[in-house]
């Protein structure tokens, strides 16, 4: 019997109603060759071989998943497909000129457009509304960065609305409003669904995908495959250097595949690859969903059109109301594990769950009798500086893409293109785009990562007491935020 995948998340709940088992595929087991290898069976390794397939259909591409495809963030996500980029535009000017920030935040938009495209071309079913973002302002402090932020979009060529209370009310009727901004740039999406179909379709065009397969090492030319067909039983996650708690007797085999370039798309398990433990840290996000909503309800709450939603707080939350009528409502503030460790059983924390739900009936009050049926979290990954990358190095053909904090949805798409294009040799805008090439300084040795993390996610929270009690904006926040960043 499989892990209970469909647990992970609603999406992947729905998908398996849908009708899609979630059964792994075979794993790798004989040894063999290829002309790229793409490791992680998220939405960066599916888009990159999708867009490989596209530049040069006779390329031989395999994916290499330690689970099954949508088995990590990419399954269990938010929905928010957005024109989001970790590094405010401002900062990208200041490292590689403005015309670069500008190209980078017209590619971000247009991804938007490409992910729905896409979907729609290829006929995944994945509940796509184009119906921007809405983001409130609930306190004083809120409503200067939500001007703020209104002021600055023109600059990188992006449109952002400010509201006033009535504006932002009408969108989302949450309590305390003031104001707030509107950006059309972002669709709300079933993330499960787009990333199972991704995976049909590349099968479909010849891509082969093996699963419950976990890359361990990763050298110019080779990946090494672990795969243990006998460990039927062990839960997601539980993986273990090679062949370390393994039943007696039983070494799981390794198996190696030769290739000319090989993708690391490993996003928070990064850090489990030998020579990349600092590279990124994950970090948790978490979600609840409600029950299917009431017409009454909707009426109450608003976002007719599906617009993905927050506040102006710092410690961030994000809704979406989905295809069949729940609200889905997300946060951070999980701790971060000592030593980058991902586990299963940190998708849970009954104490953030909490929080995330009396925010919610905090928001909307006419939720305070809706049931919530699932509850689940992930990982997603951060560099140092908190600057997604994408790249290949041509000495060893080796390429990744990844650290996109909470800004993947479309960012992986963005990735996959670029990534296709440096692998087919091609100089395209994309590949001038200024995170291609970018490294990020390695983080710190614990424990001055856990301290320093953690510290960082409570000051978040604190600021936003701050502001409640003071009015103001926050103190805190200002000294923390350029040790965060
Ligand atoms: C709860 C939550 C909410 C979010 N909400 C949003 C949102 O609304 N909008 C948004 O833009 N972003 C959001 N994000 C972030 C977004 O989901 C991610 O940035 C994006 O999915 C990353 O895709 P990926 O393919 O790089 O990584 P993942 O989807 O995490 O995939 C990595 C894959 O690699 C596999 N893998 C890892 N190591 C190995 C190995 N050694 N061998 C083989 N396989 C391996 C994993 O099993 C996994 O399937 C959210 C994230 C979370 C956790």
């Amino acid at each position: 019997m499989s892990p209970p995948y469909r647990r992970l998340s609603l999406w992947l709940d729905q998908v398996a109603d849908d009708g899609d088992a979630l059964t792994p595929r075979a794993g790798l087991t004989a040894a063999t060759d290829a002309d790229v290898v793409v490791v992680g069976g998220g939405l960066t390794g599916l888009w990159t071989a999708y867009y490989l397939t596209e530049n040069d259909p006779g390329l031989d591409v395999l994916v290499v998943e330690q689970e099954i495809a949508g088995f990590g963030a990419s399954g269990r996500n938010g929905g928010w497909c957005s024109a989001l980029y970790p590094v405010p535009a401002a900062t990208l000017a200041a490292e590689h000129g403005d015309a670069a920030a500008r190209a980078m935040r017209a590619a971000m938009r247009d991804t938007v457009v490409e992910v729905a495209g896409v979907a729609a071309a290829e006929g995944i079913a994945c509940d796509v509304a184009y119906g921007g973002t809405v983001v409130v302002a609930r306190s004083a402090p809120q409503l200067r960065r939500a001007r703020a932020e209104a002021a600055e979009g023109p600059r990188w060529g992006d449109e952002a609305e400010l509201l006033d209370a009535d504006g932002a009310r009408a969108r989302l009727a949450a309590t305390d409003v003031r104001g707030g901004t509107y950006v059309p740039d972002c669709a709300a999406l079933q993330p499960a669904r787009l990333v199972r179909g991704l995976a049909r379709v590349l099968e479909e065009r010849g891509v082969r995908i093996v699963e419950r397969s976990r890359v361990v090492g990763i050298e110019p030319g080779r990946v090494l495959v672990e795969h243990d067909e006998h460990d039927e039983h062990r839960e997601p996650d539980e993986h273990r250097k090679h062949g370390e708690g393994a039943r007696p007797g039983r070494t799981p085999a390794l198996t190696a595949v030769r290739c000319r370039h090989v993708v690391r798309a490993t996003e928070a398990w990064t850090p489990q690859l030998p020579g990349s433990r600092r590279a990124v840290v994950p970090v948790y996000s978490l979600m609840v969903a409600t029950e299917p909503l009431g017409d009454d309800v909707w009426d109450a709450i608003g976002l007719r059109e599906r617009e993905t939603f927050s506040d102006h707080r710092h410690l961030i939350v994000y809704g979406q109301r989905t295809a069949d009528g729940r609200l889905a409502f997300g946060g951070r503030g999980a701790p971060y594990h000592w030593r980058s460790a991902v586990r299963s059983q940190y998708d849970r924390a009954p104490g953030v769950f909490t929080a995330l739900e009396q925010t919610l009936r905090e928001l909307f009050p006419v939720l305070a009798d809706a049931r919530v049926t699932h509850r689940w979290g992930g990982p997603l990954a951060i560099a140092r500086d908190w600057h997604a990358s994408v790249g290949l190095d041509r000495r060893t053909g080796l390429a990744w893409a990844g650290g996109y904090v909470g800004d993947g949805l479309s960012t992986t798409n963005l990735a996959g293109r670029t990534l296709a294009d440096l692998l087919t040799d091609r100089d395209t805008e994309l590949t001038r785009l200024p995170w291609v090439g970018h490294r990020s300084r390695a983080w710190e040795p614990e424990p001055l990562r856990w301290l320093g993390i953690n510290a960082g996610l409570r000051a978040m929270t604190l600021a936003d007491r701050e502001e409640e009690l003071t009015g103001r904006p926050s103190v805190l926040e200002r000294l923390v935020r350029p040790l965060l960043g």
